[in-house]
């Protein structure tokens, strides 16, 4: 009677199939648990005839090795799985959110007026920061006696005056005219420094795109319509330009650009100052004598040069009214520029 009820489990064991962890355990209680049907099969040991008790003690080690072997290789296999499963990607899981860092507002349009200068010819050109007297001052028809030194006092970097961090990059034009045979058509992007008291509206340091066209026969109606040409593209097609007569001195004639006011289209508003027009650079035709100190001959080529402050251009165009914002990093103000990337 045990021979049959073993032979009986034995098969029960052999067929059963577990489908999860859960099963699997119920399956464990039920034939090798405390009290499963092992412990008593075990038991009745002593009802067996002694001559059998060899066979039939046989017969339960062969049962207690299966069941404990399908217990063991299923319980492998569910953890396998459950693990596979923990490690297996969630594709319906929200993406984690990766945020890049913002360009500085100043990158941002300083690359836009490249962007739109590359689109009539013009190439980039740079040059060191720190400067002689000659490429910043000199040759730039600036002599050392010059009243128009004062207007860009800028850092010496020795007593005698012969280095200096540049205050403008009109200094990339002198090197380019230098090493270049015209036609020259260039931007030249780049900090600069001046000696100045730090406030909204100055700093001793910002930012100039200067350009230079110098070829045969470039006239001042060539300067008016590549600033035009600029403006619109910049500030709208709207915009019209004003040059009003000044004094630079490596430009002859000299003039200040003035675009029409683009927020209030003429009309008046704080951004303008009620007039109608927003100041946004210098220009003029290269003085001869710029040429000249350059071994350009100054009888066969003209050109014009101009130049703007981008952090000018950058305050008008997103309307920032404190030029040391640019220069605090401080994130708050940074991160409003993340769409304008
Ligand atoms: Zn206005």
């Amino acid at each position: 009677m045990f021979f049959e009820k073993a032979n009986e489990v034995l098969k029960e064991i052999e067929t059963a199939l577990p489908e999860n962890a859960e099963a699997l355990e119920q399956f464990r209680i039920k034939y090798l648990g405390t009290k499963g049907i092992l412990k008593e099969l075990f038991g009745a040991m002593g009802n067996i005839a002694p001559e059998r008790k060899k066979e039939y003690g046989q017969l339960m080690n062969t049962l207690k090795t299966a069941a404990e072997q399908k217990h063991e290789t299923l319980k492998a296999k569910f953890t396998a799985t459950t693990q596979e499963s923990k490690s297996s990607v969630d594709i319906t899981a929200p993406a984690y959110t990766f945020k890049v860092g913002t360009r500085h507002p100043v990158s941002i349009i300083r690359h836009k007026m490249i962007e739109i200068f590359s689109r009539i010819g013009f190439t980039v050109a740079e040059g060191p920061e720190i400067e002689d007297d000659w490429h910043n001052f000199t040759a730039l028809n600036t002599p050392e006696d010059h009243p128009a030194r004062d207007m860009q006092d800028t850092f010496f970097l020795n007593e005698e005056k012969e280095w200096m961090l540049r205050s403008q990059t009109s200094t990339v034009q002198i090197r380019v005219m230098e090493t270049q045979k015209p036609p020259i058509r260039i931007v030249c992007p780049g900090r600069v420094y001046r000696n100045e008291t730090i406030s909204a509206r100055a700093h001793c340091t910002f930012h100039q795109v200067e350009g230079l066209y110098i070829d045969t026969d470039v006239s001042f109606a060539d300067l008016k319509q590549t600033m035009l040409y600029f403006a619109q593209e910049m500030f709208g097609k709207n915009v019209e330009v004003r040059f009003r007569p000044s004094f630079f001195p490596f430009t002859e004639p000299s003039a200040e650009m003035d675009i029409s006011c683009f927020v209030c289209e003429g009309k008046g508003c704080p951004v303008c100052k009620y007039s109608g027009w927003v100041e946004i650079g210098g220009c003029g035709m290269v003085d001869p004598a710029v040429l000249q100190n350059c071994k350009i001959d100054h009888n066969k080529y003209t050109g014009f040069a101009f130049g703007m402050g981008i952090e000018r251009i950058t305050m008008l165009k997103y309307r920032i009214n404190d030029l040391r914002l640019f220069f605090e990093n401080d994130v708050r103000f940074l991160k409003q520029f993340e769409s304008a990337n």
